[in-house]
């Protein structure tokens, strides 16, 4: 079997042009990579197409148009039906056929693929990325690969047109790719909810918001939550919309079923998922992933704001 290095003439089939996928195939087809796509939403490819990309009415159509299949879903459900599913992926793919995920999904999807078609030698990587939807459109993605080195080596330029070079990681064997990144994602809402705490904690205690901060910062506690990301909300009130907190939800399920299945207790990301799933419930399913800080303002009474932010 040939495993041909991705180049410029290699037809790229891109699956789910949500919030990520959008400005990830934006700069595909910036690369210069000929595009076929599909989404149950047919609007969301209009750019797309005015660039010159094709549409699939199908996985399986897309997959037997392309030489590498994307699929960039919101959960493993989704997964597993653009996969197995009628008109799937599977319908349409080539024999040796490569299928790379980028969902932060789990591997069960891909195992079953790897057990019930062995013999039709398909090359699967899970590749999820960090870096939320702005580094989506500006092509500066973290991406955490599992899978063989051979297929991250020939994909090399598809992943580059995404993803910053110097943060694209092959991690391990299939499978810790997803694993890398529930585990970034469990830690940093850890970080976003421990943090809204104790902000709001020594603001009603009577300290000064931009002074606790500041002290934080130079502490031993600092974290790069405190230091940077916090600042989306005390100065912009922007809680990250570009990433659902039902997203975020199913990160944290997905996040705890690992450290179950491999045996491993983990109260705190359980309390964590608690708070993540009443901030879902008061807010709606499409509030920003930073939401859960707003529970916390509510307590207070106050928004957590410097001194000049913006509303
Ligand atoms: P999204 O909901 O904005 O986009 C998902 C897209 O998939 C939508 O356009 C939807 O119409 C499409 N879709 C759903 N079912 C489909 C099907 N059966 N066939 C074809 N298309 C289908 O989600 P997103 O924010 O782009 O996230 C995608 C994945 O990336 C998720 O796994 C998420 O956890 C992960 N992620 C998101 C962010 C972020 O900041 N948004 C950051 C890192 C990772």
């Amino acid at each position: 079997m040939s495993l041909p290095h991705a180049n410029r003439s290699t037809t790229v089939g891109f699956i789910g042009l949500g919030n990520m996928g959008s400005g990830m195939t934006h700069n595909l087809q910036a690369a210069g990579f000929p595009l076929v796509v599909n989404d149950i939403r047919r609007e969301a490819a209009g750019e797309l197409l005015t660039g010159g990309a094709a549409w699939a009415d199908t996985p399986a159509e897309l997959a037997a148009r392309s030489d590498v299949v994307i699929t960039m879903l919101p959960t493993p459900r989704h997964v597993d039906a653009v996969v197995h599913g009628p008109n799937g992926i599977l319908a349409g793919i080539a024999d040796g056929g490569t299928w790379v995920d980028m969902s932060t999904s789990v591997p069960e999807v891909a195992e079953r693929v790897r057990t019930e078609y062995a013999a039709r030698g398909l090359r699967i990587l899970d590749a999820p990325v960090s870096g939320m939807s702005v580094g989506a459109a500006n092509g500066m993605l973290q991406i955490f690969i599992g899978g063989d080195a051979i297929d991250v080596e020939r994909l090399r330029t598809v992943f580059e047109a995404m993803g910053d070079p110097q943060r694209i990681l092959h991690v391990g064997a299939a499978g810790t790719g997803y694993a890398v990144k529930l585990m970034i994602n469990q830690l940093w809402f850890s970080h976003l909810v421990a943090t809204a705490e104790v902000l709001s904690v020594g603001v009603k205690a009577g300290v000064d918001l931009a002074v606790l901060r500041n002290a934080l910062v130079a502490s031993p506690a600092n974290s790069n939550f405190v230091e940077n990301d916090v600042l989306s909300i005390l100065e912009h009130s922007d809680y990250d919309e570009g990433f659902a907190i039902a997203l975020a939800c199913k990160d944290l399920g997905l996040s705890i079923d690992l450290g179950r299945s491999v045996g491993v207790s983990t109260e705190l990301s359980a309390l964590v998922e608690q708070i993540y799933r009443r901030a879902k419930a008061r807010y709606g399913d499409r509030a920003g992933e930073m939401t859960p800080v707003k529970l916390y303002e509510e307590l207070i009474g106050s928004d957590l704001r410097l001194e000049g932010a913006s509303a």
